[in-house]
């Protein structure tokens, strides 16, 4: 299977190239985008198809594996250092950019004047109602679920997560026989699934290209016009956060190289920026950070179903940058009082937004009300608010496999040592 990857991640930036280029030339082409949305979504479906299964399993197999029910208490705490820590850095990076470029000022004038402010209001409440809700209360709710299966059903990732947890701690007190058998099942269910998103993987090609080709043709050039300030603002922060910060966190440490890991984590990278969901690459980044970067199964499959639950740096990169830059559109200046509140709430409803496209914009409606900003502001970046969301979900992503490799370090792992990493 290693064997095949390096091979597969130059077809995955080819097909994203050849995409690209696709869409360019085909924007509009009715018969193009029917073929182009069909095989897009036969992809992600498949990688969706994984995901409950996946999550059961891997978190069953990472209880059951490890050494002692502590260990479950400390792995959680430096996981939720990791968040903290991660998000923290990614929110003030988008808080700086945006305060020195300015991307709300037009020549002078606030965009909004420019970009006519009512222009999408409808659209901004259907999108808004489309995506999962933001509400702090209703985090904890998600938690728990009144039914499971109904949450399996619904790809609710707290709810399946927080039961995984249950059932995983109390399969680790069942007699030895009895849990022995729970551990041999739930790892072979794991093999298994890894073993299927391998397989998906195989077809990734030609799900990016149908993915990215269908958004390049639909969003077209034109919709950047005068959000180009804001676009390469946040863009600029992204990659800011991706090639510098990160790399330069997961150094000091675990010690491992950012460009190694970088490299490694291509599939998942290109995944993301594809789907734009977090959830749905879930399996490649654990089949990634596993075989690739030679995490322990254990580590890889407690840290990385919550990481892309909880964990989303871009996303809160992006909800800090969209807000103050709305602000600026409307040709108001935050205060720095308010400006701290939005770092905050960009923090917290960061871990509460759902792993699906576009879910961010729930979460920036909640912080604009909470700053006395009217909630019609989002309709500003509605524009380009598609292929921001390619980018931060891979820095979500890529942030969560950092989280991996430094937590497996931290638990006395070596990642990157030629070992492939069966558990622990
Ligand atoms: N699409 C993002 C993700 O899945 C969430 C968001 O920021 O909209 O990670």
């Amino acid at each position: 299977m290693l064997r095949r990857l390096p091979a597969l991640h130059w077809q995955i930036a080819a097909a994203l190239v050849a995409a690209v280029l696709a869409g360019w030339l085909l924007a509009g082409n009715a018969t193009f985008l029917t073929v182009a949305d069909f095989l897009g979504e036969l992809f992600l479906n498949a990688l969706r198809m994984l995901i409950v299964p996946l999550i059961a399993a891997s978190m069953m197999q990472a209880m059951l594996n490890l050494p002692a029910a502590s260990a479950v208490g400390r792995m959680g705490l430096r996981l939720l250092g990791w968040i903290g820590l991660s998000t923290l850095m990614a929110v003030l990076v988008g808080l700086t950019l945006v305060n020195l470029l300015r991307p709300g000022v037009i020549d002078g004038q606030p965009a909004g004047d420019v970009l006519g402010l009512d222009a999408g209001t409808e659209r901004v409440a259907e999108q808004v109602e489309g995506a999962a809700t933001g509400d702090m209360a209703d985090i904890f709710l998600r938690m728990f679920p009144p039914n499971i299966v109904e949450a399996a059903v619904e790809n609710q990732m707290l709810g399946i997560i927080v039961f995984s947890l249950l059932f995983g701690y109390f399969a680790t007190r069942l007699g030895s026989e009895l849990r022995a058998a729970q551990q041999r099942f739930w790892q072979g269910t794991y093999e298994v699934m890894l073993g299927i998103t391998d397989l998906v993987m195989r077809f990734a090609p030609i799900g990016v290209f149908a993915l990215v080709g269908a958004t390049v043709a639909r969003t077209g050039w034109g919709a950047f016009g005068p959000l180009i300030l804001f676009f390469a603002c946040v863009a600029g922060a992204l990659l800011i956060h991706l090639l510098i910060v990160l790399p330069a966190l997961l150094r000091v440490l675990s010690g491992v190289g950012g460009l190694m890991h970088l490299r490694a984590m291509i599939p998942a990278l290109l995944t993301a920026f594809s789907t734009s969901s977090s959830a749905a690459t879930l399996p490649v980044s654990l089949d990634c950070v596993q075989r690739r970067a030679g995490v322990s199964s254990t580590t890889a499959g407690f840290v990385l179903p919550l990481g892309a639950t909880v964990n989303m740096n871009g996303t809160a990169l992006y909800e800090c940058a969209a807000v103050l830059f709305i602000a600026q559109a409307y040709g108001l200046e935050l205060s720095l009082i308010s400006q701290a509140l939005v770092v905050l709430l960009a923090l917290l409803t960061s871990v509460g937004v759902a792993g699906v496209p576009s879910a961010s914009l729930v979460a920036i409606a909640m912080i604009l009300g909470a700053v006395g900003l009217p909630l019609e502001g989002v309709g500003l970046i509605l524009a380009v608010d598609r292929v921001l969301d390619m980018m931060r979900t891979s820095v979500n992503v890529y942030s969560d496999t950092c989280g991996a490799v430094i937590i497996a370090r931290a638990e006395g792992e070596s990642p990157y040592s030629g070992t492939s990493g069966q558990s622990a």
